[in-house]
């Protein structure tokens, strides 16, 4: 794949196209992203986000951003802050249309009213217990409520106290009356309205009887005028319900257009599966770097680019799949390769002395902050006597395929000089290799032999004397299974929790221009892959996360290599 890559179809569009040229909405093009405050946004949302506020620019139009609060008992205010700090930082803006369901509620009772009085809804009696029972199955009818023929006005006075707080939560539902021998189950007279005597985080204690999901939602989009109502492929067999509601009360009529959620491998998608890693502390919060939550990967180092661009490659239809993490990733590396500044860090640092490097002398290297992009400038590194290098870069009995450091062997410092190990010091008591004795070539300055000799290996280095301390954190999949929600017989999700997903190096070393980059700013550790500073640095702690790794596993996939 490559960055001229056409964004593959989408029947959504296509719909919009064919609305636009009958007419059906004036042209006029409205979406809305409508999130329930009840957790954080994940890269799921991400998709539906990126698709309404997509759509509506492509064609003029306008996205409202509505929050469907109509459940007080699971929502928040904190997630209702996260879920708009998260669109804005993926880059959409709904100016000043935020909107409520909540703002609706008095409107969505006088028609509950309305279809009362029509005869479309009754106040019933029936327990949930029972309200399911009657229900019937797929291949078993429906038995009406004793309660469904009880008249008009009884059913508006118990509508009205239910509204007053006169019941307890359960006591009595308003249900909608359509048919309860429906072939689809969600027309066996949905309920409408429960009683919850909780406290909302915006209507306080002014209601305790809360409207449905079905009811609320779709009447909320015919109050702003929204044209195509796009939710996820669950909902298409409430379509005909969401239909109901508006025909029952002759108002304006969206489109409702169902398509397949995102899911992506290795992870879970779903706000209550997220919400128990998070209360269960198997990950450290909402924005653990290894969640899928937007507020997560945004820690660890995503950019809104490159999840903009994975969601316009994934691109939009009706058949679910599980899309390969390797797939974000690869999205993520294009971002990061064009826009990282490249450093030097050392994760596992292993002391290096340059016998022949006058003591007490330093130079300022040259060198390249992104090969990329030329405009990106070069920075000083310091050079001197004594420096650091990672640990795995030198072996003593060198394997066949081994060109990096061992006894006797030259090879490149990048941007400095060829060193030669010329020299190997042990602890007496563990016989582990503390500290390496090399040679340099004072002629190699910049990285090339003037005999023109060759190396085999460049290897990243900081000097110690310079070097700022650090702690990296490293991240793998946070679950060992390909689709975790689909587990085996007697197990669940949680049992596949990788418990090597994230490895903590606390003693790292990293050049000195590292301890002035922001949270944010997206860097190369040179070798390494792409990093980021954690918030968690402070008075002069350096955290770093690293975002991916530099190797990519898409590209090969994608030629059909094998990927070990
Ligand atoms: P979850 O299943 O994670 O709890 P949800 O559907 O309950 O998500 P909402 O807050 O209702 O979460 O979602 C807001 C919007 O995001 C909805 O329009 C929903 O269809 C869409 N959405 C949620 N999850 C996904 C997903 N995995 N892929 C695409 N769109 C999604
Ligand atoms: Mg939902």
């Amino acid at each position: 794949m490559s960055s001229d890559f056409t964004p593959p179809p989408n029947f959504i569009r296509t719909r919009i196209i064919e609305d636009n040229e009958s007419g059906r909405f004036g042209g006029r093009v409205m979406t809305r992203f409508p999130p329930e405050p009840n957790g954080y946004l994940h890269i799921g949302h991400a998709k539906s986000i990126c698709l309404n506020f997509g759509l509506a620019q492509e064609f003029g139009g306008l996205c409202n951003f509505r929050f469907d609060d109509t459940n007080p008992s699971k929502e928040d205010i904190e997630y209702v802050e996260s879920i708009q700090a998260d669109v804005r930082w993926l880059g959409f803006d709904w100016g000043d249309r935020l909107y409520y369901a909540s703002d609706y509620f008095e409107r969505l009772y006088e028609w509950a009213v309305e279809l009362i009085r029509k005869g479309r809804a009754y106040v019933d009696h029936l327990t949930a217990d029972e309200i399911r029972e009657y229900r019937g199955t797929l291949t078993q009818s429906g038995r009406n409520s004793p309660y469904r023929d009880r008249s008009v006005e009884e059913s508006l006075a118990l509508f009205e106290k239910m509204r007053s707080g006169e019941f307890q939560d359960g006591e009595c539902v308003l249900r909608t009356r359509i048919d309860m021998s429906s072939p689809n189950l969600n027309m066996r007279d949905p309920v409408m309205y429960r009683i919850k005597h909780d406290e909302h985080h915006r209507t306080g204690r002014r209601w305790c009887i809360y409207p449905m999901y079905d009811y609320a939602h779709g009447l909320s989009d015919s109050i702003e005028g929204i044209t195509h109502s796009i939710c996820t492929m669950e909902y298409e067999d409430h379509r005909p319900l969401y239909d109901w509601y508006l025909d029952a009360l002759g108002v304006y009529h969206p489109q409702q257009i169902e398509f397949a959620r995102l899911n992506l491998s290795y992870t879970v998608m779903s706000k209550r599966k997220l919400l128990q890693l998070v209360r269960e502390g198997q990950v450290s919060g909402w924005d653990d770097p290894r969640m899928p939550t937007l507020a997560g990967m945004r820690r660890r180092g995503y950019t809104p680019e490159a999840i903009r661009n994975f969601c316009e490659r994934i691109g939009v239809g009706k058949k679910e799949s599980l899309v390969d993490l390797a797939l974000l990733e690869f999205c993520l590396r294009e971002d990061l390769n064009r826009r990282a500044r490249r450093f030097m860090a050392v994760l596992r640092p292993l002391r290096v002395v340059i016998e022949n490097y006058p003591e007490g002398q330093t130079e300022e290297l040259e060198a390249v902050n992104n090969p990329e992009d030329g405009s990106m400038g070069t920075r000083k590194v310091p050079f001197s006597r004594v420096l650091y290098i990672e640990r795995d870069d030198f072996m003593e009995n060198p394997p066949k395929k081994f060109y990096r450091l061992a006894p006797g062997r030259e090879v490149r410092l990048r941007y400095a000089y060829f060193v030669r190990c010329v020299g190997v010091v042990k602890d007496d008591a563990t016989g582990e290799v503390v500290e390496l004795r090399c040679s340099y070539d004072p002629e190699t300055r910049g990285g090339g032999a003037p005999d023109g000799r060759q190396v085999k290996a460049t290897l990243h280095w900081v000097s110690t004397d310079h070097a700022q301390p650090a702690e990296v954190r490293l991240y793998d999949r946070l679950f060992t299974r390909e689709n975790p929600a689909d587990a085996e017989e007697g197990l669940d999700f949680k049992d596949y929790i990788n418990p090597r997903s994230l490895e903590v190096l606390s003693d790292c070393r990293v050049e000195p221009a590292l301890a002035s980059v922001s949270v944010g700013d997206p860097l190369q550790f040179e070798r390494l892959g792409y990093f980021c500073l954690d918030p968690d640095s402070a008075g002069g702690r350096l955290v770093f996360n690293r975002a991916v790794t530099l190797r990519d596993t898409w590209a090969k996939i994608q030629k059909g290599e094998s990927v070990g």
